[in-house]
């Protein structure tokens, strides 16, 4: 569909759209410092969701987490260099954390905008070595970490799903183990958060299996040699070859096997839930909660969806603007998840194929994740506003309905004394005014006293 297609078809998206259009327009705004203002320009040219998402974070976290992320993307760029010999690469993952203290580093590798980050790495060093000491240290830790996961799988298939999950350790579940520690060493969350390593973790492996379900045809076709992420030991039971699924003769398999995948990522949503519940800072659960609803609204897109084996499957353009307007708290959280569970309900309740291995357990995990976050939600609109038939509620009540009928009661006294004669010419207009303003009270007091009987009329019914 056309984005124009697309925007008419749901326009109740449109006012999120023109927001987020203007907050990817405010993250285009560079800071000062050259250095920084490089940083930034090439993390809207990689990255242009977590841009925005990053530009909202308070600083220093803000340009910590901004190094962090350019830092693990150069990272990256050197696994995903499929030109580059192993015997290049090995060693340049393994000193890479090294590495980022030498100033001028450079290393040249990947394609487009990421040859660009490499070439120009020495700016993004010297930012590094501006940060406070505690977030280098957590992001040379986290990069050392990873450099050495991603070598311990250069030369080596993913096998089984305890290699699968490894891997996503490797490269999101540190991601995650990282961002955690730099949360709690800014003072924004609690000292806490810099030992959640097995939450953290979960994180990271959501956000990343998305991205490798939805991802499948893009990495098979990688020249000049396909990227397999997705374990033998799920893809082994539905086709002789990773890349057969991609064929169309294959796709009732293909699409079992998808189904496959999705289910194991989403076992890991309780977790992010509870990680996501520690949380106090707005803009910190901002940041981890945006990227948490969008890969549950891909993986409740993708599944059971062949499109995935034919192109990229991806939310609306239009619901990824509503995501980033409506997430401030646990609730907005709840109500996302809720409504990506309630797609795959439609799914796993008539659309998939009876004889779909996984079925079952889609369904149970689709119950299962249902209830958690309906309780939950529930559970925290309560905890929201005082608990109805306490005194602070019972006052507030009480408070709001004197209003409203002292607000009612003068409205309908209003223009009666005023509309007699003996009012001079000269103020006659005025006279006209008011005495076509009581109506318009008379009606909006009556719709307060309504609105603040509500609960009363609700509670008798
Ligand atoms: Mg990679």
């Amino acid at each position: 569909m056309g984005k124009l297609a697309e925007i008419l078809s749901h326009p109740q998206e449109v006012p999120a759209l023109v927001r987020i259009y203007l907050a990817s327009k405010a993250a285009t705004k560079l800071p000062k410092d050259p250095q920084l203002a490089f940083c930034y320009e090439i993390l809207n040219n990689v990255s242009r969701s977590f841009a925005i998402v990053i530009q909202q974070l308070p600083n220093p976290l803000r340009d910590a987490i901004c190094v962090f992320y350019l830092v693990l993307r150069g990272l990256d760029t050197v696994e995903d260099d499929m030109a580059l010999p192993d015997s290049v690469k090995l060693p340049a993952l393994l000193s890479f954390h090294k590495d980022i203290y030498e100033r001028g580093f450079t290393l040249p590798c990947g394609y487009n905008h990421y040859k660009r980050l490499m070439a120009q790495f020495g700016t993004v060093v010297d930012v590094f070595l501006s940060l406070d000491p505690a977030f280098q240290l957590v992001i040379a830790n986290i990069t050392r970490r990873m450099g050495e996961g991603m070598a311990e799988f250069i030369t080596k298939e993913v096998e089984t799903v305890a290699e699968y999950d490894k891997y996503c350790h490797y490269v999101a579940g540190l991601v995650g183990i990282g961002l955690s520690q730099m949360f709690a060493r800014s003072g924004l969350e609690s000292p806490e958060f810099g030992a959640k390593e097995q939450l953290s973790n979960h994180m990271g492996l959501f956000l990343q299996k998305t991205n490798i379900i939805r991802d499948y045809l893009e990495d098979i076709l990688e020249e000049p040699a396909p990227r397999m992420f997705w374990p033998r030991a799920v893809w082994s039971r539905y086709a002789a070859k990773l890349s057969d699924l991609k064929e169309p003769g294959n796709r009732q398999a293909a699409v079992q096997c998808l189904n496959h995948m999705v289910v194991d990522a989403l076992q890991h949503l309780p977790a992010c839930v509870q990680y996501m519940e520690g949380l106090r800072d707005r803009q910190v659960f901002r940041f981890c909660a945006i990227p948490q609803i969008m890969a549950a609204g891909t993986l409740a897109l993708c599944y059971n969806n062949g499109a995935v084996f034919e192109g990229a499957v991806k939310m609306r353009r239009g619901q990824t603007a509503q995501v980033f307007d409506a997430c401030s708290d646990m609730g907005d959280l709840f109500r996302w998840f809720l409504t990506f569970l309630s797609l795959l309900d439609k799914k796993v309740s008539g659309q998939v194929h009876g004889d779909d291995p996984t079925l079952q357990q889609a369904q149970a995990l689709v119950a299962q994740h249902t209830q958690l976050c309906s309780t939950a939600l529930a559970k925290w609109q309560a905890s929201q506003q005082p608990a109805s038939g306490s005194i602070a509620a019972w006052v507030r009540d009480y408070l709001l309905l004197t209003l409203a009928a002292v607000y009612a009661y003068y409205a309908f006294q209003m223009g009666t004394s005023l509309t007699g004669g003996g009012v001079p010419e000269q103020l006659r207009g005025l006279v006209d005014v008011l005495a076509a303003a009581p109506l318009l009270h008379r009606l909006l007091s009556a719709l307060a006293l309504l609105f603040t009987l509500r609960p009363a009329i609700f509670a008798a019914r």
